[in-house]
């Protein structure tokens, strides 16, 4: 992968964006990162490489094709990963119309502006181009008690959320077959780390539980994901972009599976130990059981063998010590949490940001 031009990350300012901006500059790439600071987006979560040389914020949406064509004419990256997407399931469900706003004309529209600059690079850049689309295990559906899904599960989208996701991996790998475009896929099971909106789940439970709120849990509780720690993800997604053979899908998974019960009860476990409560009780006596989400899958598993056998990536953190560390860091960085409780993080967004 050439270094010496700047790589294309979309979303950035997002959970697994900010993760993957701070990744890649570490690792010596010069860094565009095209946000529409949506709710989710949030500058100061990359307050510490605002001033790295190597970074440039543009904020803009990616269904503004004028705007995508002017970035990549002016930047000229080498490749682009995209991440930009509405992610939150419940949200699909109460208004699923930005999902496929973002998720699918925004994909699409990102897509038309690539392959017209892709045709347009010299031979030696364009053969080395990737495109790389993040997308989802959600995409697949929900899996009884046995079985794993990998690059050939059959897709089965079950919330506005997931569906807008297949179409947008279904456009990705049309570009790659009708027009050459030199395309991957990664779908990866559910991650969690420092940088996730308190909507989901993990910090959620963190935040609720340090304010004395109930800790609410969906159903019996008994839904089960397979947890990756962002930084093992956003590792694999850097190999698959320099690494992953054009054309390809590649299934991300933590080998974590977990019950949404048992996840809750770690995490005030491990509040227990951290911030224990001032009257000496247990974070757990705070979780109360709400009406199960409509459409709620059962369970997402994946077989990541192909990334380990042909890239050799496995996750690195095992999930207790991932859980450990995303809880310290709540507990840390209650400032970056307060300004997004408040509104704050969303003004400052909207005073500070330059349109591009
Ligand atoms: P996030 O919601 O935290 O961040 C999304 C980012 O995209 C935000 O910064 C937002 O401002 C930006 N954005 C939204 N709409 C935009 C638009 N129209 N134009 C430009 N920017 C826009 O999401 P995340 O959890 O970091 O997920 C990132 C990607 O990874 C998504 O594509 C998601 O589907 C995928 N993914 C997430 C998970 C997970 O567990 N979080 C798992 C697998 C795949």
């Amino acid at each position: 992968m050439n270094k010496r031009r700047p790589i294309l990350i979309t979303g950035g300012c997002g959970f697994i964006g900010s993760n993957l901006v701070r990744l890649a500059l570490q690792k010596g790439y010069s860094v565009i990162n095209l946000d529409k600071l949506t709710y989710a987006g949030n500058r100061s979560s990359l307050a510490g490489v605002e001033a790295h040389k190597g970074y440039t914020f543009v904020q803009g949406d990616i269904c503004d094709l004028a705007l995508v064509q002017r970035v990549l004419e002016e930047h000229r990256p080498s490749g682009i990963l995209h991440l930009a997407a509405e992610s939150h399931v419940d949200r699909s469900i109460d208004g699923p119309e930005e999902f496929i706003q973002t998720n699918i004309v925004g994909t699409h529209r990102l897509l038309v502006a690539t392959l017209t600059f892709w045709k347009s690079l010299p031979e030696p850049e364009k053969a080395s181009f990737r495109f790389l689309h993040v997308s989802t295990d959600e995409v697949f559906g929900s899996l009884g008690p046995e079985g794993l899904f990998h690059e050939f599960t059959p897709y089965d989208p079950r919330s506005p959320y997931s569906a807008s996701k297949a179409s947008s991996d279904h456009l990705v790998r049309a570009y790659g077959h009708t027009y050459g475009l030199p395309v991957l896929v990664t779908n990866c099971s559910n991650n969690y780390g420092p940088y996730q909106f308190p909507e989901k789940l993990i910090p959620l439970v963190i935040n609720s539980a340090i304010r004395n709120k109930p800790l609410p849990v969906y159903g019996d509780g008994y839904n089960i994901r397979d947890w990756l720690y962002v930084k093992d993800h956003t590792e694999a997604l850097l190999l698959v972009f320099e690494r992953g053979k054009p054309g390809e899908t590649y299934a991300i998974g933590g080998r974590s599976e977990k019950t949404n019960i048992e996840i809750v009860r770690t995490v005030c476990a491990l509040l227990d130990e951290l911030h224990p409560r001032s009257d000496g009780k247990s974070y757990a006596e705070q979780i109360t059981f709400v009406p199960d989400r409509p459409g709620h899958d059962r369970r997402y598993a994946i077989d990541s063998s192909k990334i380990a056998v042909e890239l050799g990536w496995t996750p690195r953190t095992p999930f207790e010590e991932g859980l450990r560390r995303t809880v310290l860091w709540y507990l840390e960085n209650q400032p970056w949490v307060e300004d997004i409780l408040s509104g704050k993080y969303h003004m400052e967004r909207l005073g500070t940001a330059k349109e591009a």
